[in-house]
């Protein structure tokens, strides 16, 4: 008998509950350097709807207040995307960059006065046109209805007020939330040069940070970010990279889901990994 079916036999269902556990949750797992930053995903912070699809983008104003609390408490430095990438392997211990994708009404609404509240500063990826589309379909075409387009969008004026908190970094999420598996590299240059150009002109700051619609890119779209001009770009690959010299047009991420518990979260911050990885 080998020393697991032994242990197993010893200790019966504790063992198994046990090796469940350590599977569900990974624990186990090392912690990441904490020399190397965390870059957080979210999308809305708000409650979820009966019903929703998308609930899993939608961490509510409780759990996102008690997840800055903690990264305050616990003596976290908030970055911005810019920030993060000039200063690369030189960021303090325990350095954090908190990410919203898409440009929801409720980013302003709920989840800047609680960046406030801890001193906090963030990034936000805004599609240029995003008022009444639902750009998931473009992902999935069985993903009919309209709850992503339904969902309150930032308007420019609640853009500039998220800007003039002086804690927000403006970044582009392209033109048109497209799947860039689907473009050709002329179709992407002008999503990335246009989105830049738009957002610039219309907000006056520079946009150096973009995100990836969907985390999708195709082998050569490094390159055409860093053509455009931007510093850095972030997929939705999961993890932290702990290295002196990232890719630093595809920086992976932590997504922060509507389902987790703050211990599932802190978890994440040490490991970069999900409870358990589907
Ligand atoms: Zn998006």
């Amino acid at each position: 008998m080998d020393p697991l079916t032994l242990g197993l036999a010893a200790s019966g269902g504790t063992a198994i509950a046990g090796a469940w556990i350590s599977a569900r949750y990974a624990w186990w797992r090392k912690t990441a350097p904490w020399k190397w930053p965390r870059i957080l995903m979210y999308h809305m912070v708000c409650p979820h709807r009966p019903g929703g699809r998308f609930n899993g983008l939608r961490v509510d104003p409780k759990l996102f207040d008690a997840q800055i609390r903690w990264l305050r408490e616990d003596g976290w430095t908030f970055l911005t995307m810019r920030d993060v990438t000039k200063s690369w392997g030189t960021t303090p211990e325990k350095s954090v960059v908190i990410t919203f994708d898409d440009g929801y009404a409720d980013n302003l609404l709920a989840a800047l006065p609680i960046l406030s509240r801890y001193d906090a500063h963030a990034t936000l990826y805004l599609v240029h046109n995003r008022f009444g589309t639902d750009w998931s379909v473009k992902k999935k075409a069985h993903h009919t209805g309209n709850e992503l387009g339904e969902e309150p969008k930032l308007t420019d004026g609640q853009v500039r007020d998220m800007l003039e908190s002086g804690r927000i970094e403006l970044g582009s999420h392209t033109l048109s939330h497209p799947n860039f598996s689907r473009l050709n590299d002329k179709e992407k240059r002008e999503e990335l040069t246009a989105s830049k150009q738009a957002l610039e002109h219309a907000f006056q700051v520079p946009v150096t940070s973009f995100a990836y619609p969907f985390g999708i890119y195709m082998q050569g779209d490094e390159t055409l970010v860093k053509e455009a001009g931007y510093s850095n770009a972030v997929t939705t690959d999961t993890g932290i990279d702990c290295t002196p010299t990232p890719k630093f047009h595809r920086l992976k991420r932590i997504k922060i889901g509507g389902k987790e518990s703050l211990s599932a979260f802190r978890l994440r911050l040490r490991t970069g990994w999900r409870a358990w990885n589907k």
